[in-house]
C-alpha cells in the first residue's frame, strides 16, 4: 500500500506498515482476525488488511477490558485496536511475518463486527477446497492471500496496458453494452427491449464494428479494457462474460499492430515476472501449425510433432487407410518415443481420439529389427513400415500413433493426443515458455451441410482472390503462449466492395447485409481509411501468470462452467408480470433448485 490511510477513529497506519522503526510509539489499527493464539496467560492476535498482518498481544495487567474481550475473538472478527508499537524479543522475532519485528500491546479494542464460523479457513491456502462453496461465500474467499495477490496482480497488468498505450497515443473509448449481433462465431446473449416490445438488444460479443466505426471517426488509435459476452459451452479458459484488451489502429499493417503488442505484453510479463522470451516473437503459418502441432494454438514448449505419413502408407492392404487416402483424406502419426502403455492406457487414448473427432486411433511399438507389434502391422509391407519408421524417426522401443482422416480431423486427433502424452508423460520442460504468432490463416472455413464460415470474423481482411473464395486467405494474426490463444487480431476490410464480397460467400445478399450491418457499410462509404487491431484476453493472461488454471480463479466474481453464478443465484426466474412488461412469455418452466 502506497498512501498511508487518513487518521480516523479506526487506524492510523496500515497493518502491515508497522516496522521496527515504530517500537516505542502508538498505533491503532483495523482489520479481520486472521489467527488467534493463547499463549501462558496472554492472547496473540494475528490482525490482517489488505497491506499484510500484525501481531496484537494482550496482556491480563495492561489491557484492561481488551484483554477480556479479547478472549472472545474468533476468525474473521472485524476490530479495532489502539497500543503500543513493542520491539519483540529476540526469540521471538518472526522472519516470516513482514512486521514480525514488532508487535502492538493493545490497551483499548472495539469489535466493530462479528463473524460466524468461516466455511473453509481463510487464514491458510488449502488446496481443493470446494469451488461452489467458495464462489458462494465469494466474499470470503476473495478474503485469501492467494485471492488478494491474483487481483493485485490482475490490476497491475491492466494498469501497465493501459500505460503503455497511453505512451503510446492510444485513447481509451468505451463502447456500448446494449446493442446488436457482433459475429465473432458464439451465440449471443440478448436484451428484451421494453420499450420497443418484440425486440431484442444483444451483448456484444466483441466491441468490433464500434471499434472500426471509431477509425473510420478519424481517433486512429483507440483501446478499451472491453467486456464481451458469448454464450458457448464452458471450459477452463471460457467464461459466458470476459475481458478483452481491445485495440484498432488506423493506417497500419500487420506489423504496426504486432509492434505495438509485443511491447505491451513484454510491460505485463515484466510485471508478472514472467520469463516469457523477449520479443520480436516467431511467426508460424496456420498451415505449419496445424500440419506440425495440430493446433491453431500449439504448445512447442515439447516435441512430439504431428508427422505425414500418406505417402508412406499409401498403397496397402489397410482398408481403413486406403479408404480415407482414396476419398482425399491423409494419414498421419505421432512417435511418442520411448513408452510402454498398458491396453487399457491405450483404451482410454482411443477416447481421447473419438472426443477429438476421430473413428480410432492407430498404433505399434517398433520391436528390434524394425517390426512393428501391432494390430495393423499384418496390412503392411517391409517398405511401408521401414517408410513410416524412417519419417518417424521411430528407433526400436518407440510408440507410434497414427490416424487417417480428414486432414482437419487427423491434425486434431493428433493434436489433442499430442497434448494428452505431454500431460500424462510431464513432458513440458518446467519453467519454459514460448510465445509465438501464427499468420497466414485462411479467411474462411467450411460448415457442416455446406457453405463457408468467417474463421475470424468477416470483417477481416482477405488475401487473394474472390474466384476460389474457399482459399482465401487473411490478414489476421492470433498471439500464443505455450499452447493457448491469448490474443487474435487482423488487418480489417475498408471498403464496403469487399466488404459485401465477403458477405455475399457467407450467403448474405445485399439487401439482408444491409439490414444487419447496414450501419458498418454506411460508415465505410464515408471514406474509411486501412486499419487493424487486435483483442487480448485479459483473464488468460493474468491466469497464466499467476500460475492458476482456471480463469475463474482471476474474476473477483466469476460464473461455474453451467453459467451460473452460486453467490447471487442468476441466472434466475422472473416474475411473470416483468415478463409481460418485456412482452415476454417463456416456454419453458424455470428449474427447481
Ligand atoms: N474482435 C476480435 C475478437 O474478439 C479481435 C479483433 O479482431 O480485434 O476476437
Amino acid at each position: 500500500m502506497k498512501h498511508a490511510p487518513r487518521p480516523n477513529p479506526y487506524r492510523d497506519t496500515w497493518c502491515g506498515h508497522l516496522g521496527a522503526e515504530r517500537a516505542g510509539s502508538p498505533a491503532r489499527v483495523s482489520g479481520w482476525v486472521h489467527r488467534r493464539r493463547d499463549h501462558g496467560g496472554l492472547i496473540f492476535i494475528d490482525l490482517r488488511d489488505r497491506s499484510g498482518l500484525v501481531q496484537l498481544v494482550f496482556h491480563p495487567d495492561t489491557s484492561g477490558p481488551a484483554f477480556a474481550a479479547a478472549e472472545k475473538l474468533r476468525s474473521e472478527h472485524v476490530v479495532s485496536a489502539f497500543g503500543d508499537v513493542v520491539a519483540r524479543e529476540e526469540g521471538n522475532l518472526n522472519p516470516k511475518m513482514g512486521t514480525g519485528a514488532i508487535e502492538l500491546a493493545v490497551s483499548e479494542m472495539t469489535v466493530l463486527a462479528e463473524s460466524e464460523t468461516p466455511p473453509f479457513p481463510i487464514d491458510e491456502d488449502v488446496e481443493g477446497l470446494d469451488e461452489t462453496l467458495r464462489l458462494k461465500h465469494r466474499a470470503l474467499d476473495l478474503r485469501r492471500q492467494v485471492m488478494q495477490d491474483t487481483m493485485v496482480l490482475r490490476h497491475r497488468i491492466v494498469k501497465a496496458m493501459r500505460d503503455v498505450l497511453d505512451e503510446r497515443d492510444f485513447l481509451e473509448v468505451e463502447t456500448p453494452i446494449l446493442t446488436r449481433s457482433t459475429p465473432e462465431g458464439a451465440r449471443d446473449f440478448l436484451v428484451p427491449s421494453r420499450l420497443q416490445p418484440g425486440s431484442w438488444y444483444a451483448l456484444p460479443q466483441s466491441p468490433q464494428l464500434f471499434k472500426q466505426l471509431l477509425m473510420m471517426g478519424g481517433y486512429e488509435r483507440y483501446f478499451q479494457i472491453a467486456r464481451c459476452f458469448r454464450d458457448e459451452d464452458l471450459r477452463g479458459f471460457r467464461q459466458p462474460e470476459f475481458t478483452q484488451l481491445d485495440l484498432e489502429m488506423s493506417f497500419v499493417d500487420e506489423e504496426d499492430v504486432i509492434d505495438v503488442m509485443e511491447a505491451v505484453m513484454t510491460t505485463v510479463f515484466a510485471i508478472g515476472d514472467f520469463p516469457a522470451p523477449p520479443p520480436p516473437w516467431r511467426r508460424m503459418s496456420y498451415a505449419e501449425a496445424m500440419l506440425r502441432f495440430g493446433s491453431d494454438k500449439p504448445d512447442t514448449r515439447f516435441g512430439l510433432e504431428v508427422v505425414e505419413l500418406s505417402d508412406a502408407l499409401g498403397g496397402s492392404d489397410f482398408k481403413v487407410f486406403q479408404g480415407v487416402l482414396d476419398a482425399g483424406g491423409v494419414v498421419r502419426g505421432i512417435n511418442a518415443g520411448q513408452r510402454e502403455m498398458s491396453r487399457k492406457d491405450l483404451d482410454a487414448l482411443q477416447d481421447v481420439a473419438k472426443r477429438a473427432g476421430g473413428k480410432a486411433l492407430a498404433y505399434a511399438f517398433v520391436e528390434e529389427g524394425g517390426t512393428w507389434r501391432s494390430p495393423i502391422a499384418k496390412f503392411f509391407t517391409q517398405e511401408h513400415l521401414a517408410a513410416a519408421s524412417a519419417a518417424l524417426d521411430a528407433q526400436p522401443g518407440d510408440l507410434l500413433f497414427f490416424s487417417s482422416d480428414t486432414a482437419g480431423v487427423a491434425a486434431n486427433v493428433l493434436g489433442t493426443l499430442r497434448l494428452e502424452l505431454a500431460d500424462r508423460f510431464g513432458l513440458v520442460p518446467k519453467g519454459t515458455h514460448d510465445v509465438l504468432w501464427i499468420v497466414d490463416w485462411p479467411m474462411f472455413e467450411p460448415v457442416e451441410g455446406g457453405g463457408l464460415t468467417a474463421i475470424h470474423h468477416p470483417f477481416t481482411a482477405p488475401q487473394g482472390s474472390f474466384d476460389d473464395p474457399a482459399s482465401l486467405g487473411s490478414r489476421a494474426y492470433d498471439l500464443v503462449l505455450d499452447g493457448t490463444e491469448i490474443g487474435g487480431g487482423s488487418i480489417r476490410i475498408h471498403t464496403p466492395e469487399v466488404q459485401q464480397q465477403v458477405f455475399d460467400v457467407l450467403g448474405l445478399d445485399a439487401a439482408e447485409a444491409e439490414a444487419r450491418f447496414g450501419f458498418l457499410l454506411d460508415a465505410l462509404r464515408y471514406g474509411a481509411p486501412p486499419h487493424g487491431g487486435i483483442a487480448m484476453g485479459i483473464d488468460r493472461i493474468v491466469a497464466i501468470l499467476a500460475g492458476r488454471d482456471s480463469i475463474r480463479d482471476v474474476i473477483a466474481f466469476p460464473k461455474t462452467a453451467s453459467g451460473g453464478d452460486p453467490l447471487t443465484g442468476a441466472p434466475a426466474p422472473v416474475d411473470a408480470p416483468q415478463l409481460r412488461d418485456l412482452g415476454v412469455k417463456s416456454l419453458v418452466e424455470p428449474e427447481a433448485d
